[in-house]
């Protein structure tokens, strides 16, 4: 049983704890999280991230990465690497990094022994005519023309389709199971492909590479995965999974698996179970690496980091904290019933995070000007004020405040509505550890825009006064004009205009439903504090929300703000 009592229950963990009892795997939990390193990974891999890794946490097992580098044409060491960063950034550490072409001799081994054993043959048929002999999903197959190779033929034949003599897609090595399985799979499925082109591990040794399912499940077990934890479409594909391991029988063939010892990569090598669970999936964003590359290679946002980007990259540019991923994860549970999560649940999430570990700061996004006529031209006073209103911990900070100030546009209505209670001709309104002002006069520009609000600040509403504490209903923050800094903030909106992207149904695609107003760029005001902030470090601007110092712009004299979520759910609401 799992020795932490704090983990959450799920059927993969109970199918563990069966494992456990019995001693199934000897005891050992061994996962793997193996991503083809075609793209950036997104809130989806998260989900297997968080699961394999978080799954052999608990057990006192171990994780590896595996990069699943079977295609060779798709794989670019940027990739990879962005993996490794992604995985990190995450919380997890592997245990061991491998790749699928780690094994590529060894595959190579099986599938002679495949041949020998007469459980694979090599096929001439065409691509479009393996479609026409595999039968549909109400038909049988038929059997290949070539499936009756002699084993001396079809070894001699895959040989030298191993030696380069044949062109790409002229043979295929082909499992030799049952054409009239319901299940399609398992129609004399293809192992091997002809490929001529270079890899990025492995270079120019191969001209055959193994198919995903074939090459899958020998890595699982050369590597010692005891359950190899998979999404639902794999379902189908368990029965060859399970097919080709007890065809090959590791365990009692040493000599497949000896490169390995010489290339001192042994590892015990295990029988894994594979376990389907439901992917995860969240409303108004699309998790498919296919595209979100598009998205890149179009131009329709600023890279695989761009802060709109669902990909881990692009999450962790905008600010969202790791653990609010992890935690996110963690309460969208583990299951086989497919759902997609409400994309505000994670903004929950990253707000819960941040209320708890973001300092406090003032900064004014949409500015006009306030002057306190009866404050001298001159004034200048330093307040105090605490980085954090729950936790003392953060200490406190000091706030210059001068009589000209910058207030938030929306702060101020020159004809007031009901239920308005912050600043209007005439009334008063609580600056943020200053007092109470009232405002006095309102200056306009030649267009008949508000300029500047003229106010006068109640001396006896000061903090620390003696006396009866006067109550007005509004609160507002502010900056002093004279000693803020000017930056530049990223106000993000949801990149889909639409809960499903992924829905055509009316014809259009994910494309078409891009949101065009997913980033307004605006010129604000933010408190000298913040003259030399480190890049990616979050902050709460009171009442505005969370904003994070940008990775790739922000700089100390040029500061760049990207807002990572609001302070309450205004999505939700401007839905309705
Ligand atoms: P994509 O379509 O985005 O390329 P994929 O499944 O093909 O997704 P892989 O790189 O093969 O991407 O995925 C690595 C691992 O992450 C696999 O085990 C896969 O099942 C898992 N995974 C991918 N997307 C999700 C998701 N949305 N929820 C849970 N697990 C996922
Ligand atoms: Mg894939």
């Amino acid at each position: 049983m799992s020795s932490n009592p704090s983990i959450v229950n799920n059927f993969i963990r109970q199918i563990i704890n069966g494992d456990q009892e019995t001693g199934k795997h000897g005891g050992r939990v061994v996962t793997r999280f193996p991503p083809e390193p075609n793209g950036y990974l997104h809130l989806g891999h998260a989900k297997s991230i968080c699961l394999n890794f978080g799954v052999a946490g608990d057990y006192a097992g171990v994780c590896h990465l595996r990069l699943d580098d079977t295609n060779p044409t798709r794989e670019d060491p940027e990739f990879v690497e962005a993996i490794k960063a992604d995985v990190r950034w995450l919380g997890f550490e592997w245990d061991a990094l491998r790749h699928a072409s780690d094994y590529f001799e060894v595959i190579y081994r099986c599938a002679l022994k495949l041949i020998g054993d007469g459980k694979a043959f090599v096929c001439d048929l065409s691509a479009d005519e393996v479609r026409e002999y595999r039968g549909t999903l109400t038909e049988p197959g038929r059997n290949s023309p070539y499936r009756e190779r002699s084993i001396a033929e079809n070894l001699d034949l895959f040989q030298r389709m191993r030696a380069g003599e044949f062109p790409d897609g002229a043979k295929t090595l082909r499992a030799k199971i049952d054409m009239s399985s319901g299940n399609i799979n398992l129609r004399d499925p293809a192992l091997y492909r002809i490929r001529k082109t270079t890899h990025q591990n492995t270079g120019d040794a191969w001209p055959i590479y193994p198919m995903y399912d074939y090459a899958h499940c020998i890595s699982d077990a050369v590597e010692g995965i005891t359950h190899s934890l998979c999404t639902l479409e794999f379902e189908d594909h368990r029965p060859l999974y399970d097919w080709c391991l007890a065809q090959i029988d590791l365990p009692n063939h040493p000599e497949l698996t000896q490169p390995l010892v010489d290339a001192g990569l042994r590892m015990p090598v295990s029988t894994p179970q594979q376990i389907e669970f439901a992917r995860g999936n969240l409303d108004y964003t699309v998790t498919s690496k296919r595209k979100l590359a598009a998205l890149v290679e179009d131009g329709l946002v600023d890279g695989w980091d761009d802060p709109r980007m669902p990909t881990l990259a692009g999450v962790r540019r905008r600010g969202y904290p790791a653990a609010a991923i992890r935690g996110f994860w963690e309460r969208a549970g583990v299951s086989k019933q497919v759902s997609t999560i409400e994309y505000s649940v994670l903004e929950a999430c990253v707000r819960e995070e941040l209320d708890a570990s973001a300092a406090r700061r003032l900064a004014v996004i949409d500015p006009i000007k306030l002057a306190i006529t009866n404050l001298a031209g001159d004034h200048a006073e330093t307040l105090t004020f605490p980085n954090h209103p729950k936790n003392e911990a953060f200490g406190t900070r000091a706030v210059p405040f001068a009589r000209e100030l910058w207030i938030e546009r929306e702060d101020f209505l020159e004809v007031p509505v009901k239920g308005f209670h912050r600043l209007v001709p005439g009334g008063e309104v609580r600056l943020r550890g200053v007092g109470i002002v009232k405002c006095i006069e309102v200056k306009k520009d030649t267009s008949g825009n508000v300029s500047e609000v003229l106010c006068t600040l109640d001396a006896t509403s000061r903090p620390g006064q003696e006396g009866v504490e006067r109550k007005v209903k509004g609160t507002i923050h502010w900056v002093s004009m004279r000693h803020a800094l000017e930056a530049e903030v990223r106000l993000f909106e949801r990149l889909f205009t639409v809960a499903d992207p992924d829905d055509d149904a009316d014809g259009k695609t994910y494309r078409d439903h891009i949101n065009p107003d997913s980033r307004r760029i605006v010129r604000g005001f933010v408190e000298p504090s913040l003259a030399s902030v480190a890049p990616g470090t979050a902050f709460q601007f009171e009442r505005l929300g969370y904003f994070v110092t940008d990775s790739r712009d922000h700089a100390a004299g040029k500061p760049v703000f990207n807002r990572i979520v609001t302070l309450r759910d205004s999505f939700a609401k401007a839905a309705k």
